[in-house]
């Protein structure tokens, strides 16, 4: 017999296997609300302009294939902290930030699990808000972190809950690591506001937490990179140590090129350098170095002053789409009538709406409306467009009725 006979048949992943469910449908009105890339206006996959200038510039220059080093591209690296730190971020010129190049933000979050592991000293438990990204807890199993949870979202008000927030991070033991999502929350499209992000860093501070911020939607909030990483840069200002995970594969939209960073922010210089030996050992045995491609159409766009400008009208542009299409669906389904409150849909922010529907009118919606979308009643706003808006709200407005 085979070595494998007894291998069982392992679940599919809900996200991927939504879109297979997805392709299969052929109703002409279908609409696949689950995936999390950007769509433009004709639910096509949307390459910036930006990263097409950057190919342009890369293609002209011949360039070899070698392989980077095992930290990656450290010019890319450099830029990429300081996207999120501030152009002018000190610890960033004081060489406090150890930061290496990584198979995109799952890369960077397996990374910065694994280090956590080997090395943390305080309470080796990693505190998750509810909810969270599908991946994080199975991402920090597989790092040998033990997985906890943290109250976040209030199904009352489909807002923060702060208070629950706090009340429970306070609780935890002192010294755990709580991971927060830097911005543009997935699932809920709720993020602390800046007050709110001051009382997690006075919290933060007593408790001596240990903060794993993943920051894997920078500019997609409010389509301003610094608007967006409030949250990261209060917490250099009050002296906060903590871990980042970055990702391109949605402000760039280089989902497939695996491209982002991971940073530990360190006391001091001699530290970040015996940290930055150790995130390399990590490494090697990994992945063994990451990919070049993307690395360097990040780094083109990060460097040149008029790509940088281009990306941001090209985020901007992704942003404001999102923004209005939230308004559209939400005025939709005011004008129908519906008498559930809906100001959640244009309050929350990002990519997506975590709608408050239930698992049942989900399936409604699946099997009667062919309108794609998890369990939990997130939606991509990124499938909503201005020819399918007033569908999908007739549809939500029907199965909520
Ligand atoms: N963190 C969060 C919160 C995410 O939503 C995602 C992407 N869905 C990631 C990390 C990582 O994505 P990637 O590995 O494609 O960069």
């Amino acid at each position: 017999s085979s070595w494998w006979s007894q291998i069982e048949m392992g679940p599919p992943d809900p996200i991927f296997s939504l879109t297979e469910r997805f392709k299969a449908d052929t109703h002409p009105n279908k609409v696949n609300l689950g995936v999390g890339a950007y769509r433009d206006d004709e639910t096509k996959p949307f390459i910036l302009p930006s990263v097409r200038m950057a190919e342009e510039r890369i293609r002209s220059r011949n360039m070899d294939k070698e392989y980077l080093a095992i930290a990656g591209n450290a010019e890319f690296c450099k830029l990429s902290i300081k996207l999120a730190l501030g152009e002018h971020s000190n610890i960033v010129d004081e060489g406090l930030t150890a930061t290496a190049q990584t198979i995109s933000g799952t890369g960077a979050l397996s990374l910065g699990g694994l280090f956590l592991t080997r090395f943390f000293t305080g309470n080796k438990e990693i505190y998750l808000p509810v909810p969270t990204w599908g991946n994080h807890a199975p991402v920090f199993t597989f790092a040998k972190l033990p997985v906890k949870q943290y109250c976040y979202y209030d199904p009352k008000t489909c807002g923060l809950d702060h208070k629950g927030l706090l009340e429970n991070l306070y609780k935890i033991p002192d010294k755990s690591i709580i991971l927060l999502h830097a911005c543009a929350h997935n699932p809920t499209g709720v993020d602390p506001k800046p007050e709110q992000w001051k009382e997690l860093a006075e919290l933060v501070k007593k408790k001596e937490h240990f903060p794993f911020l993943d920051m894997a939607y920078q500019g997609f909030a409010t389509g301003d990179t610094d608007r967006d990483a409030f949250g990261v840069r209060h917490f250099v200002k009050e002296g906060i140590q903590f871990a980042l995970a970055q990702s391109y594969a949605k402000n760039m939209g280089l989902y497939g090129e695996r491209v982002g960073t991971f940073t530990m922010v360190c006391a001091n210089k001699d530290e970040a350098n015996r940290v930055f030996s150790q995130l390399k050992l990590i490494i090697r045995p990994l992945f063994s170095n990451a990919p070049i491609n993307g690395a360097k159409i990040a780094y083109e766009i990060l460097e040149n002053a008029p790509l940088r400008e281009q990306w941001m009208v090209d985020i901007k542009t992704m942003a404001n789409r999102i923004i209005s299409v939230r308004q559209k669906l939400h005025d939709n389904l005011k004008k129908m009538g519906s008498t559930r409150d809906w100001k959640h849909i244009t309050d929350q922010i990002g990519m997506f709406c975590f709608t408050g529907l239930n698992p049942n009118e989900v399936e409604k919606l699946i099997n009667d409306y062919h309108i794609y979308l998890t369990k939990d009643g997130r939606i991509s706003m990124a499938g909503v467009t201005s020819k399918n808006v007033e569908y999908i709200a007739k549809a939500i407005y029907d199965v909520t009725i």
